[in-house]
């Protein structure tokens, strides 16, 4: 399912289905000044070749490689619409590492892209490194209008999961150096608009630095891992056992830990 939620001058593409809607998962890719941020997922595929048919936009630009964000790259690069993307983010969907069956019926598989994407830059859309959530994770900022397109960046305040080997300082220092823009506008790929967006930000850097402490601070006192998130994240959720340990708290904690070496 696609609705389309008009910002201005900015249109939200909001994609879910009925597996990802039961899993309590909806994301959204973005159009301004002509240009598609991110592609949505590949269940969704066929909403966004529909919006395509009636709409070419201008060229894309996906933030990274997750396949909810560059999931039908494919099918633009068949159109022929010119991709803006990091070169390691293009080496991954050309090499789609496997997913876990979570992921794969949520989102669905990603099929390799093969075509060669053609070069796409916007003068005044621009894509800054912003890694920590994945490696080639990057933002859009449009510093004319003073918003950023945040992909993945911000998702909540406190959000007590993590992937495996997930570069937590990383993602502390890519949302400060996000703030330091001082953005107005602040889309987040899973929440929408975001309402003061600089104090979400903040918020959120203030709550990662506190929790990054209490581990460092548990962990010297010989606390285990479990130990750790028990007192500072709870217990897991069913999240972390569905998804078969990809999206859990204890990944948060070791997170923080194996950074510190
Ligand atoms: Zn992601």
């Amino acid at each position: 399912m696609l609705r389309l939620i008009d910002h201005d001058d900015v249109t939200q593409l909001h994609f879910s289905t009925r597996s990802s809607r039961a899993m309590g998962y909806a994301v959204s890719a973005y159009v301004t000044r002509g240009v598609l941020i991110d592609t949505g997922f590949p269940h969704a595929g066929r909403d966004l070749e529909g919006w395509l048919d009636g709409t070419r936009p201008g060229g894309a630009i996906v933030t990274h490689a997750h396949e909810d964000h560059a999931g039908n790259i494919d099918p633009l690069v068949r159109r022929g619409v010119p991709v803006q993307l990091a070169a390691e983010t293009e080496a991954m969907v050309r090499a789609p590492r496997p997913i876990g069956w979570y992921r794969r019926v949520c989102w669905g598989t990603a099929s390799p892209l093969r075509e060669p994407i053609g070069p796409f830059l916007h003068p005044a859309l621009q894509l800054m490194p912003a890694p920590g959530h994945s490696p080639d994770h990057h933002v859009v900022w449009d510093a004319e209008r003073e918003t950023v397109f945040g992909g993945d960046l911000f998702i909540g305040v406190k959000v007590r999961i993590a992937h495996p080997g997930q570069d937590v300082r990383g993602e502390v220092r890519s949302l400060k150096a996000v703030l330091a823009l001082g953005p107005k506008r602040f889309f987040d790929a899973h929440r929408g608009v975001l309402e003061h967006p600089r104090e979400q930000l903040g918020a959120k850097v203030a709550w990662m630095e506190e929790t990054i402490g209490e581990i460092e601070r548990l962990a010297a006192g010989g606390w285990s891992d479990r130990a750790i998130r028990n007192a500072v994240l709870g217990r897991e959720d069913s999240t972390a056992w569905v998804s078969g340990g990809d999206y859990a708290r204890i990944n948060l904690v070791r997170g923080v830990l194996q950074e510190r070496g």
